[in-house]
């Protein structure tokens, strides 16, 4: 399975719970979201009141599920969770407001994923914190109006740019997640280890975090796939040399390039003589839906500075040339 996949077994879904950190002071990086929120949890709690409404948002991996979590932990409210595209109809979205006690956070993931009926009950909801219902069918239809708990939703998506106007509008708080620096993920990778109970090296430790794609969870999945090779190839011990051969046995190499990136980068350079190229064709190259192209692959290799986004198409940069060992095209 691919390095970059968003989906999770259980298995990882257990492991990642036992990582997640806890408190806003565990949470490493993300400076300027965190010092805001930390302001406005405490605003919000000194009077009294519910938090508004929060947007996180930025590519899978970075901490939003993980940030909500501790968001209800700091205000020391409950925290339910769904997502967009779980919630078909009006009525579960109301059976799940209608059961939210004072203060409560509501998380949805993948909120650019709401169905336009569901969309529809939350503005209200969002707003003056009440529900307008339709009940019955036909004639004999009646709408009825609901008050419910003031309560605090967060959202999360890896796309802000897919949400409409009218709910973009409606979160009084938007926090975009950045890719973390190896720095930033080493101290996560070694807070990770001590918690496994890995064996690792500073240095072991630094190697994971400098090729793990900017991204806390693909941090926590190299470095069980690393321990698993100590084990049975080395001492247990993960050292950098222990790491790199490890990482370069998953395919993921020095630049921190796993085996979609290189995919994708290539038929670009190869199949479309370096661009500029439109997503559905690239997509089609590759295999791979234009979907997980924009919001997996393509965020990182921009923020790396090996491919960009034009009105034209998508062109790789004089940095993607050199990194296939490849020289580019004339200009003529
Ligand atoms: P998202 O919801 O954005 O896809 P998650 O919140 O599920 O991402 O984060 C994935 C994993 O990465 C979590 O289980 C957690 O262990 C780790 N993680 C994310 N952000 C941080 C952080 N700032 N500090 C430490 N660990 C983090």
């Amino acid at each position: 399975r691919l390095i970059s996949s968003t989906k999770l077994s259980n298995q990882e879904e257990r492991q990642e719970h036992a990582l997640r950190p806890k408190l806003l002071d565990e949470y490493v990086g993300q400076a300027k979201a965190r010092e805001q929120l930390e302001i406005f949890i405490e605003a919000a709690k000194k009077r009294g009141e519910a938090l508004d409404h929060v947007l996180l948002f930025g590519p899978p991996g970075l901490g939003k599920t993980t940030l909500a979590h501790i968001i209800s932990r700091e205000l020391g409210v409950n925290l339910r969770q769904t997502s967009g595209p779980v919630l078909e109809r009006a009525g579960d979205l109301a059976a799940i407001l209608t059961n939210l006690e004072p203060h409560d956070v509501l998380f949805i993931d993948e909120i650019h994923r709401l169905s336009p009926v569901v969309e529809e009950i939350l503005y209200p909801a969002l707003e003056d914190f009440q529900l307008d219902l339709m009940i019955g069918e036909g004639p004999a239809a009646r709408s009825v109006k609901l008050d419910l708990p003031p309560f605090t939703l967060i959202g999360a998506t890896t796309r802000a740019g897919m949400l409409t106007n009218p709910l973009r509008d409606r979160f009084g708080i938007v926090a975009r997640l950045e890719f973390y620096t190896a720095e930033e993920l080493t101290r996560i990778t070694t807070r990770s280890a001590q918690l496994l109970n890995v064996n690792i090296a500073p240095d072991g430790a630094f190697e994971i975090a400098r090729r793990s794609r900017g991204t806390p969870r693909i941090a926590n999945r190299l470095l069980r796939r690393v321990r698993d090779y100590a084990e049975v190839r080395a001492d247990g011990h993960v050292t950098r040399e222990v790491a790199d051969a490890a990482l370069s046995m998953l395919d993921v190499d020095h630049a921190g390039l796993d085996v979609m990136d290189r995919k994708l980068l290539s038929a670009i350079l190869e199949k479309f003589a370096g661009g500029p190229v439109g997503l559905d064709n690239v997509a089609a190259a590759i295999g791979e839906s234009s979907d997980t192209i924009d919001d997996v692959i393509e965020p990182f290799l921009i923020q790396q500075g090996f491919l960009q986004r034009t009105p034209r198409g998508r062109i790789a940069t004089l940095a993607a040339y050199e990194h296939f060992g490849l020289s580019p095209k004339k200009q003529d």
